[in-house]
């Protein structure tokens, strides 16, 4: 729960703030992207300077979002103001999400965090953190209504992208009577929700389901975790590049036999593998991605790891039991 005052906290900011920075986390999924251009979008219409961006050097969207409006305006962090007056992060559980954009926020005059992980220290001026929200989209909309306004249609869809690739299509525990209520609300400004899980969930190409093919090969069950990899020369071999890698983990996930899910994906950059978990309740996966330097949901985490598959599976699996 967010405590009224605050709310008010974080409208009074946006209302009197000239320029605001609204920065989401690297790597930005659907909910990071959808909150980044629902905000910045509601506060461009309302006469603020806006700039929207996360931490590369040339911020592009994961190919399955490319349908979202507004992504032709993020801008990359090159072009951001080094000391803005207002900077807002959406969807980050630690600074250190912002990557390269960390310190444009620590240099902010006043910084709004606004997140749902439960892990957040709450690391802003203002802090809009509620672990109970099922995606960081539905408080960006309870921020923008409390502002007075209403998200258009393109924000509404890019709100709408964040719970629902956040709550895996209304699956989740997490899924609470708001989050419908504010996706019935989204619906009702105009959202094309068939369009929305066409272009996210059924627009595969072949290639892509080679790869899965890949994955769904390798995987194996010890100890009540599901587990497999995939390593860049996979990608390369099935013609996919890695940012069409997306939602792998949701393949494996789903097998009666495990209590958790493990994937790795080889890093492009940087080496090692990235480590995506995901938890079916009984098994506090953001404990685990924690302790690997990592971070996130209890049922839904990830971090980075330096080392081979097999010597990351024999790590979680050794905290899972510790
Ligand atoms: P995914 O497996 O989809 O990449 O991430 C699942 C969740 O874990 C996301 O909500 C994200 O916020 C969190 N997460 C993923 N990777 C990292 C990481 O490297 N560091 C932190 N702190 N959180 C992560
Ligand atoms: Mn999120």
């Amino acid at each position: 729960m967010i405590e009224e005052a605050e709310w008010d906290r974080a409208v009074a900011v946006l209302r009197s703030a000239g320029e605001v920075v609204v920065g989401c986390h690297v790597d930005p999924d659907g909910d990071a992207l959808g909150s980044l251009l629902g905000l910045a979008g509601a506060l461009r219409r309302g006469g603020t300077r806006v700039w929207a961006t996360w931490g590369a050097e040339d911020p592009k969207a994961p190919p399955i979002y490319g349908f979202l409006e507004g992504l032709e305006t993020v801008v990359p962090p090159a072009e951001v103001p080094e000391r803005p007056d207002v900077f807002v992060a959406v969807d980050c559980g630690d600074p250190s999400r912002l990557g390269t954009l960390a310190g444009h926020f620590a240099a902010a005059a006043t910084t709004v965090n606004l997140d749902h992980h439960r892990s957040n220290p709450g690391f802003g001026t203002v802090n809009l953190v509620d672990p109970g929200a099922a995606s960081s989209a539905e408080l960006v909309y309870q921020l923008v209504r409390r502002m007075g306004a209403t998200p258009d249609p393109a924000e509404a869809t890019a709100l709408y992208t964040g719970i629902v690739t956040d709550t895996g299509r209304f699956q989740y525990s997490s899924t609470s009577p708001t989050t419908l209520r504010v996706a019935a609300d989204l619906r009702e400004i105009g959202v094309d929700h068939e369009r929305v899980a066409t272009e996210i969930f059924e627009s595969g190409s072949l290639a892509y389901l080679h790869v899965v093919g890949v994955v769904l090969s390798r995987a194996r069950v010890e100890d009540g975790l599901v587990w497999s990899w995939l390593d860049t020369a996979d990608l390369d071999a099935a013609g996919l590049s890695i940012d069409e890698a997306e939602g792998l983990i949701d393949a494996i996930r789903p097998v009666k036999e495990s209590r958790f899910a493990l994937l790795l994906k080889q890093r492009a950059e940087g080496g090692g593998y990235k480590g995506s978990l995901r938890s079916r309740g009984e098994v506090d996966v953001a404990q685990i991605a924690q302790a690997l330097g990592g971070g996130g949901h209890r049922r839904a985490a990830g971090f980075t790891f330096d080392g081979a598959p097999d010597e990351a599976a024999r790590a979680v699996l050794k905290l899972a039991d510790g």
